[in-house]
Order: structure tokens, then C-alpha cells, then sequence
């Protein structure tokens, strides 16, 4: 299978490797650039998005996970992994920092203190007919894509929570601990056409 790695500084990493595991894929966890150099595709996970930007600094995995994307490196991230996509983030720690990638605007932590965590359905055309249950822990919401992203969901009050953009996929929730495995499955995809392409 593709060689695919999950970021595993801090948050749910096991989850998704498990997961990638089940899909046929020969996973790995990433931690160090050398480990970066040997995959075809990144998960980043959910957790906290200001401890991995501060840990990815630490660790000197930023500089190299910036140009692994600008060159291409199909990413996946969820929920935090998505924070860590955007170009752009609202209610962000003092100095934190993203990878970028994702030409959106992401705000963290957007359904509030009173509502950190719900489930719902969500219906996504590009992954079939079955709604997906997306589950969301102290999730953030796309409020503006710009022009390269493409929107993939949203809540029924029109909030964008999933976006695309070429190689990068993101989602605010969490397929991952609900046994939805089309997004991964979907990533995949894209982890094998850019191996079969070059
Ligand atoms: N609130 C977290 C952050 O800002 C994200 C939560 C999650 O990944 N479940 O990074």
C-alpha cells in the first residue's frame, strides 16, 4: 500500500494510523524530518493546535512540513491538522504560527465554551450517498474560503466544515474515532495518483 505517515507530536495520531492500517496502507508515525522524507501522503491529526505548532518548531519538522506541502505532499488534517492547513487563522495564541497550505480562514474553538462538542450528519456528494457522521470536539469552522480551496461540506446554517485545495484536504471533525473511513479512504486516492503520476 502507500506509504503514508500520521503527525505524531501530540493528539489522536493512533487513531488514525489504525485506521490508514485497515485501509491497506503501510503507516508510519512522524516525528523527526527523516521520518517526513519517507512518505507519500501526511495525516495531521486531531489534539491541540498550539502545542503541535510549538512542538513542530521545537522538533524542526515546520520548515521541512511547509515545503514537503508547497511541493505538493498530499495532507490530510483534522480538526487541529486543519488549523494547521490554513493560511489564515482567527482566535489563534499569542504567536502561533500555521503551516499553511489551505486558502481559507479558519477560527478555532468556533461552537464555544456552552457547545464544545456535538455530532451530527452531514451530506458530502463527493463521498456518496450515505450522510457522514462527523463528530466535532472543540472544532473550528471555515469562515472564509478563498478562491484555490474548495468547500466539501457544511452544517445546515451554512458554515463551511470540510474544504479541499488540490492535494490538501481538511476536515473540522473527526472521521476517525466514528469508523467513517471515506475520508481516508478518499485521501488515499490522492496519496496513490500522485505516486502512479509522479
Ligand atoms: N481546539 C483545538 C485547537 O484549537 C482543536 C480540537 C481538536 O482537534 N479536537 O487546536
Amino acid at each position: 500500500g502507500p506509504r503514508v505517515g500520521v503527525l505524531a507530536l501530540q493528539g489522536d495520531f493512533r487513531e488514525h494510523a489504525h485506521l490508514l492500517a485497515r485501509l491497506g496502507a503501510h503507516v508510519s508515525l512522524v516525528r523527526r524530518p527523516e521520518e517526513l522524507a519517507t512518505v507519500d501522503g501526511l495525516v495531521i491529526p486531531g489534539g491541540e493546535s498550539t502545542v503541535m505548532d510549538k512542538l513542530s518548531r521545537a522538533y524542526g519538522l515546520a520548515e521541512p512540513l511547509k515545503r514537503a506541502i508547497a511541493g505538493g505532499l498530499p495532507v490530510y488534517g483534522t480538526c487541529a491538522g486543519l488549523i494547521m492547513l490554513a493560511d489564515t487563522i482567527l482566535d489563534a495564541i499569542a504567536g502561533q504560527q500555521t503551516l499553511g497550505g489551505l486558502d481559507v480562514v479558519v477560527r478555532r474553538n468556533a461552537f464555544g465554551s456552552q457547545n464544545q462538542s456535538f455530532e451530527t450528519d452531514l451530506d458530502i456528494p463527493a463521498l456518496g450517498d450515505e450522510p457522514v457522521h462527523a463528530v466535532f470536539i472543540r472544532g473550528p469552522v471555515v469562515e472564509s474560503v478563498g478562491p484555490a480551496a474548495t468547500p466539501l461540506a457544511a452544517l445546515p446554517d451554512g458554515r463551511v466544515v470540510a474544504v479541499e485545495q488540490g492535494n490538501l484536504l481538511g476536515t473540522s471533525f473527526h472521521p476517525e474515532i466514528t469508523g467513517e473511513y471515506r475520508f481516508h479512504e478518499y485521501f488515499l486516492g490522492t496519496v496513490r495518483n500522485r505516486t502512479l503520476n509522479g
